[in-house]
């Protein structure tokens, strides 16, 4: 029998942190505060299956899961000594959701529940304060009318605003109880004028209103976004948590707040939060009021006149504090906190491993090891790879002048710079026409979460370093400047209004700076990321842990040193066409490529010679004997030619040649599907004399470097698109001709490899006859994607994400791996290859070298190396190492 609900509470819990799963994140960490000992309100979780329950039973709720809440409540009311619904001492009860992994924000919470006509008064007279009776009631209503009623909190907000006004209050904290208590009666009012039915006086009734409201908003839209956005499965569910209430509204000795055991964006061990006086939970994260700081060290720093919880409330402090060191060293991480202080009692809401800048993750990884709690192990496997990027971004030149306009709080690290848009739907389009902007918001809601990834960076004018903005721009990894108090949005003229006056339009640029919280005008130059510090200490421990080696993708010097710095191997993939781009080089290929005959064709292949012969020499000697696998000509040739007749025109005139002889000569050349058709090997095979040049080049470069630098180059020389064993046999014949001739010339010995890309599922079927004369196999798998499916890799953009949309596919597959299709034909080539040829290199130099999920595959089947570009390589150094970790090497 399904067991629905566990309870929790006075020192017990029937679940424990690692029943995450079934009881959400929030409901196993208080299970698991519960079971420490340590003060939390008693209360019970419904498991996440009972919400697919619900889903799947047209929104009803299983009457055991029922029999069991009731139970549990009962539990509840001994450890309170109240009663669900008693007129004379009520247990209040808070109704919450849990997903298995934290969704901030994104599903529904009611509040307050078990409040009627009837308890109201009860409530009122045992707190003492009938004002926050009716406050507290009439705040219910609003939340349950519009959770589980589906009425516009709006309708609320104009009746309270219009009472206000005729009893001619400001703010909603000079209304009495007795004005409460008539906005109460109005808001009942509205509600069965608009709804037709009355608010349920009912406890019963309300809870189990509340329960189905929270399950049924797992799938409103702004959750099924976010799911969509991190990957969540939708069949996961939430759990929902239904707990006794506390109050951090009850008057000057109440509070509430949240905190960080360390500092989550620079990652500094000091007790980090914010915290509201005589305010309800919803109030600091909502960022309407701005909260005061934890310590008083956070108070200094910050300049703030206001005080902090250490000097206004010193005993729940010490308690925090105390409680704070505990769950630390009891999780071993950082630990984001919830906590409600009743008349000087301290209670735990929520505790959950803290969202952290990646800088904070690396310094909190290196210094738990130095403490002790982790192993170098577990630090690497903490950090998410994809999150270096974060890193990797630039940051703002400390040698230029800034023009600060504004400044607010650090909420997120990094510059950007873009045109503001106020709006997340313009954020959209702007993304859309590939303009960069930034968001600027007087504070975001979980509805701008779309526009905020569109954006290159948020800037809020209200909030502190927990509002939504801040938290949600920390996960995305963007900068986010929160709270610029200094600024002001108009949003009717569309203006950012800085210091002194300074206005900004939409469309102007800014520049955000997250790490120091300044607001600048216009562009800056910035200064690119280097590996240091916690980071390369990270990157050292999985150099260590890791097995297969990372190479780049690396075509110009430029691209090489970049890699090295970031701590490349060698190069897995150079793709010499890019080297006959740029500037004169351009003319001389297509002097060659529109040459009538063989003898043309060398005439200019000769000029390339010294061209790419120093490209080559370049590059050995910045890998300075690592490998390098250079890659003979793929693409098709018209991509070299001009294509409008303005071009058309112009290379004429630059060759001496009519311009429509040449219109013809690039129609002839024109092909129905150019990425099918007279590409790769092709080429070379059409035109050997193409090869030979590249292979001289090769060898001469080889020659060159050896002799420069006094070490031995051992270059791989990759025929690409290769489907017959046949047609690597004819162009390595080419370059082992040309090897031997160039070793005679110079009088020197070269090692060298001659290997084949795989990315035609020919090859990979046919891996053991063509390891038969490859050396070494390179998976390209951005063709064999493109192969394996029938689908363009050009065109894919037109309807993948449709695909993703409607659930045809889950990811991007020229992003991250097909492991059913495109990873099964890895798997074959690379047990057939080895079979041939068991002590045959094999990487991949395909994008999906550099994506973490891919690279596990990678490790999986025994991949000796990964290439990526530049950029992503330490993500693929950390990614190699969790996945050698994961893998038990
Ligand atoms: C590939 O096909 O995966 C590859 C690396 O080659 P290119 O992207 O140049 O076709
Ligand atoms: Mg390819």
């Amino acid at each position: 029998m399904v067991k629905w609900v566990y309870t929790f509470g006075g020192g017990k819990a029937e679940g424990r942190a690692v029943d995450a799963d079934r009881l959400g994140g929030k409901g196993a960490n208080l299970a698991e505060m519960a079971s420490l000992g340590l003060p939390v309100p008693p209360g019970l979780t419904i498991i996440s299956d009972a919400c697919s329950w619900y889903h799947d039973h047209g929104r009803a709720l299983p009457d055991q899961m029922k029999a069991e809440v009731l139970q549990g409540i009962k539990g509840i009311e001994a450890e309170t000594g109240r009663g669900f619904g008693d007129s004379r001492n009520p247990l209040l009860l808070s109704v919450r959701s849990g997903a298995r992994s934290s969704m901030p924000g994104m599903m529904d919470t009611v509040l307050n529940l078990g409040l009627n006509d009837e308890t109201v008064q009860a409530l009122g007279h045992i707190s003492g304060d009938a004002r926050f009776a009716w406050d507290s009631y009439r705040r219910f209503i609003q939340m349950y009318a519009d959770v589980v009623m589906g009425l516009d909190h709006e309708v609320f907000e104009e009746i309270l605003d219009h009472e206000k006004a005729r009893f001619g209050h400001e703010l909603d904290t000079e209304l009495t109880a007795v004005e409460w208590q008539h906005v109460t009666a109005l808001y009942k009012d509205v509600i069965e004028q608009e709804l037709g039915e009355p608010f349920p006086q009912d406890p019963d009734v309300q809870l189990w209103g509340a329960i189905g409201a929270v399950f049924a908003s797992w799938n409103n839209p702004r959750a099924v976004t976010y799911r969509h956005l991190h990957n969540i499965p939708s069949a996961w569910g939430t759990a929902v948590t239904v707990q006794a209430m506390v109050f951090g509204n009850l008057g000057s000795s109440s509070a509430t707040g949240v905190a960080f055991t360390r500092n989550p964006s620079t990652g500094a061990k000091e007790l980090y939060g914010e915290f509201l006086v005589n305010a309800q939970g919803e109030d600091v994260v909502a960022g309407i009021r701005t909260p005061q700081s934890i310590t008083e060290a956070a108070r200094i720093e910050s300049g703030s006149d206001r005080p902090s919880l250490e000097k206004v409330m010193p005993e729940a402090f010490a308690a925090f504090q105390t409680i704070c060191e505990r769950l630390e060293s009891h999780y071993c991480d950082m630990q984001d906190l919830e906590f409600t202080i009743e008349r000087g009692k301290l209670w735990m809401l929520q505790a959950r491993a803290g969202k952290r800048t990646t800088r904070a993750a690396m310094k909190i990884a290196v210094d738990m090891v130095a403490e002790g709690l982790i192993d170098e192990k577990e630090a690497v496997s903490r950090i998410e790879p994809s999150s270096l990027d974060q890193l990797l971004h630039p940051t703002i030149d400390p040698r230029v002048s800034r023009e600060v306009i504004g400044s607010g709080l650090p909420a997120s690290p990094g510059a950007a710079t873009g045109e503001i848009v106020f709006t997340a739907e313009e954020a959209v389009e702007a993304e859309e026409e590939g303009r960069k902007v930034i968001l600027v918001r007087v504070e975001t809601s979980p509805e701008d979460i779309h526009g905020m990834h569109a954006a290159e960076a948020v800037l809020t004018t209200r909030g502190g370093m927990t509002s939504h903005a801040a938290v949600v721009a920390r996960g995305m990894g963007i900068p986010c400047v929160a709270g610029a108090g200094t600024m002001r949005v108009d949003l009717r003229s569309e203006k950012l209004i800085g210091i002194g006056g300074v206005t900004l339009k939409k469309g102007d640029i800014v520049t955000i700076d997250g790490s120091s919280g300044q607001v600048l005008k216009g562009a800056v130059p910035m200064l690119q990321p280097e590996l240091s510090g916690d980071f390369a200490q990270i990157m050292e421990w999985a150099d260590k842990l890791r097995r297969m080696t990372v190479r780049t993708n690396a075509d110009t010097p430029t691209d090489a040193r970049a890699a090295r710095s970031f701590g490349a191997e060698g190069i897995g993939l150079c793709r010499t066409e890019h080297m006959f781009f740029e500037g004169v080089r351009i003319h001389v290929m297509r002097e060659m490529i529109l040459a009538e005959d063989e003898k043309g064709r060398r005439a200019a292949l000769d000029k390339l010679l010294p061209m790419q012969r120093s490209d080559f020499t370049e590059l050995f000697t910045i890998m300075h004997g690592l490998p390098v696998t250079i890659r003979l000509l793929d693409p098709p040739l018209h991509e070299f030619l001009p294509k409008s007749d303005e071009e058309i025109a112009e290379v004429a005139a630059a060759m001496a040649m009519s311009p429509k002889m040449l219109r013809q000569r690039v129609d002839a050349l024109h092909e129905f599907n150019p990425m099918l058709g007279h590409r790769g090997c092709r080429l070379a095979i059409s035109y050997p004399e193409i090869a030979e040049m590249q292979a001289r080049a090769i060898f001469e470069a080889a020659v060159n470097a050896a002799r420069q630098t006094g070490e031995p180059v051992v270059p791989e020389i990759m025929v690409p698109l290769v489907g017959l064993r046949s047609e690597l046999d004819y162009v390595k014949g080419v370059i082992d001709r040309v090897a031997t001739e160039v070793m005679k010339e110079a009088g020197l010995e070269i090692s060298y490899l001659v290997g084949t890309m795989i990315e035609l599922p020919r090859a990979a079927i046919r891996a053991h006859i063509i390891a038969e004369a490859a050396e070494f196999f390179s998976f390209g798998t951005n063709d064999l994607t493109q192969t394996t499916f029938g689908i363009s890799r050009d065109d894919a953009s037109a309807f993948i994400p449709t695909y993703q949309k409607k659930g045809i596919i889950e990811h991007d597959p020229f992003v991250s791996l097909d492991f059913d299709g495109v990873g099964e034909l890895i798997r074959i080539a690379a047990e057939r290859g080895r079979r041939t040829r068991p002590d045959m290199k094999l990487g991949i130099c395909g994008e999906h070298g550099g994506d973490p999920a891919s690279i596990h595959f990678c490790e999986d089947v025994g991949l000796d190396y990964v290439s990526c570009s530049p950029f992503r390589v330490p993500i693929a150094r950390l990614s190699a190492a969790q996945a050698a970790i994961k893998a038990g090497r």
